[in-house]
């Protein structure tokens, strides 16, 4: 008899997870709370423009590198268009002082380092020769070695690594300034985060170009040609368990679902409420409910008519002050302060001079807590009001650092944490799940199993953030539900 799977949540941890078991054997179920499958990979439309909601730029595919390898494996890299970011500067960090430009490749990221700084080589070098040997240890990223963490990287913030690295300000702001990507302030990130992270889009960077295949549309192809299916608008609201075993799973419309296997993918704090009462510990459960989560997200949709689009393969950061880490200290709502960081990324290609962009920033989501129980299109006057005046302050920063804007690009869409919640599921909105931070390691590190037998987990909550990350939470469950232990090896043959 096949096993039957049951993976919950369409994200790009989801559709990995059920590749790979469709592919083993496996008669596996998607299941999407959402009318439209993707999670953070979707893209959405606004008066005829595409924007990506969580992939804007993607790091590790080139050849042989990681994420590639795993897209090869997933059959989903023959069905999509990845378009190289500027290997010159795949992004400019723009600070009141000075712009630097970040080279897409280790060596011209290095060279350009020691042009701005001569003086610091001891300091470029041994910052290169650390995150070569952190990455290393990492087989799931590596594809190969055996896992390896040194206590010291365990327990350093990148904060104090730089700290003692070097005592130029300038040089260590442009080397915490990637932690954008992963959402933890400097003092609190753990090193082999900001390394693995880094590294990632150092190798290099890419746009996904959507406008013939979008990577959801890839993902579910895959799925379908390996023998899966994805269902929408099917909201999993329990888990049947028996003697401890997950033995299924509960619909909002009351369907019950029989499974095997169970792979849930969606926000960590969404599972106690799934299980049965008695079936996890008191201790893992109150673990999940109060760890802290990264930024809320909010930000504007453009689309931009011009022959000189600038964010076509580069990615801006416009920062407000001397510091990286402002952003998570900044207050938006009724607030009059300015705001700290606006990252701006656009769409690789237009028709006829048409693009769209989005330029986003971040605060904590407790902020949009007033509005905690209201549902999209059915608001406060105020919440709107406080949107308006949001997309305000984002469109003046993009019109400060390109003032042509003004007149070619227009506003089309305002999204907030609310947004992100009542799209994902995400509690309280947070982008990219639970803060990996130093201080809250232990209470973040989530397993693969858990103790309920036949449930698993994955998700950018489990192991990072990100693209990368997330697929990679989706292969290690799978591994896990598999129990081979020889997934790793059947992908770097594949590649062989
Ligand atoms: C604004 C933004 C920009 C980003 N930009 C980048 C980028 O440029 N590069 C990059 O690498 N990463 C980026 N990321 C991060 C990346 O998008 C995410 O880390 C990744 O997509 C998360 O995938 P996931 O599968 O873990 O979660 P999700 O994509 O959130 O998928 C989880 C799915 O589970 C579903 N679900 C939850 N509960 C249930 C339930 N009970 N029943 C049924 N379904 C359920 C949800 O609806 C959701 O579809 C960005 C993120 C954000 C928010």
């Amino acid at each position: 008899m096949r096993k039957t799977a049951i993976i919950i949540g369409s994200g790009i941890s989801g559709l990995t997870a059920a590749i790979v078991l469709a592919r083993h054997g496996c008669q596996t179920t998607v299941l999407e709370q959402s009318p439209s499958p993707g999670g953070l990979l979707t893209r959405f439309q606004q008066q005829g423009h595409y924007f990506s909601s969580g992939v804007h730029c993607v790091g590790s595919l080139g050849p042989g590198q990681a994420l590639r390898q795993y897209l090869e494996y997933l059959g989903v890299w023959p069905k999509i268009r990845a378009v190289p970011m500027d290997p010159a500067g795949y992004c400019e960090f723009c600070f009141p002082d000075f712009t630097f430009a970040m080279p897409a490749h280790h060596e011209r990221f290095r060279e350009s380092l020691l042009e701005h700084f001569p003086a610091q080589r001891p300091a470029i070098d041994q910052y290169f020769a650390d995150m070569a040997t952190t990455t290393a240890r990492f087989p799931l990223y590596k594809l190969s070695a055996d896992p390896y963490l040194s206590r010291e990287n365990a327990a350093l913030s990148l904060a104090a690594y730089l700290g003692r690295l070097t005592g130029c300000e300038p040089l260590r702001r442009i080397l915490a300034a990637p932690n954008l990507l992963y959402g933890i302030p400097a003092d609190e990130c753990p090193l082999f985060v900001h390394f693995l992270v880094t590294d990632s889009v150092l190798q290099s960077s890419w746009r996904i170009d959507e406008s013939e295949t979008s990577l959801v549309a890839a993902f579910l192809a895959a799925l379908h040609e390996a023998g899966g299916v994805c269902r929408c608008s099917c909201q999993v609201v329990g888990l049947e368990c028996q003697a401890n075993q997950v033995t299924g799973v509960r619909l909002a419309d009351g369907e019950i679902i029989t499974a095997d296997v169970v792979v849930f993918t969606g926000h960590p704090k969404l599972l106690p409420a799934l299980c049965p009462p008695g079936t996890l510990r008191p201790g893992y459960r109150q673990r999940i409910m109060e760890a802290e989560e990264t930024l809320g997200i909010f930000g504007i949709a453009l689309a931009w008519q011009t022959q000189n689009f600038p964010l076509a393969r580069q990615d801006v950061v416009l920062y407000a002050g001397a510091s990286t880490d402002a952003v998570y200290r900044q207050k938006v709502v009724y607030s009059n302060q300015r705001l700290e960081v606006v990252y701006c990324s656009g769409t690789p290609e237009g028709s006829g001079g048409s693009y769209s962009a989005v330029a986003l920033s971040g605060c904590a989501c407790e902020e949009f807590a007033p509005w905690w129980n209201s549902r999209s299109g059915d608001r406060p006057a105020d919440y709107y009001r406080l949107k308006e005046d949001l997309a305000e302050k984002l469109f003046t920063a993009v019109c400060g650092r390109w003032p042509e804007a003004g007149s070619e690009a227009r506003i089309v869409d305002v999204f907030t944490p609310l947004t992100f919640r009542d799209y994902t599921g995400s509690p309280t909105g947070s982008a990219l799940g639970l803060k990996k931070s130093l201080k809250s390691l232990l209470e973040t590190r989530l397993s693969t199993r858990t103790r309920i037998g036949n449930l698993f987990l994955a998700g950018q909550s489990v192991i990072a953030p990100g693209l990368l990350g997330s697929l990679i939470s989706g292969i290690a469950a799978s591994e896990a539900v598999l129990g081979t232990g020889e997934l790793t090896t059947e992908i770097v043959k594949e590649r062989a």
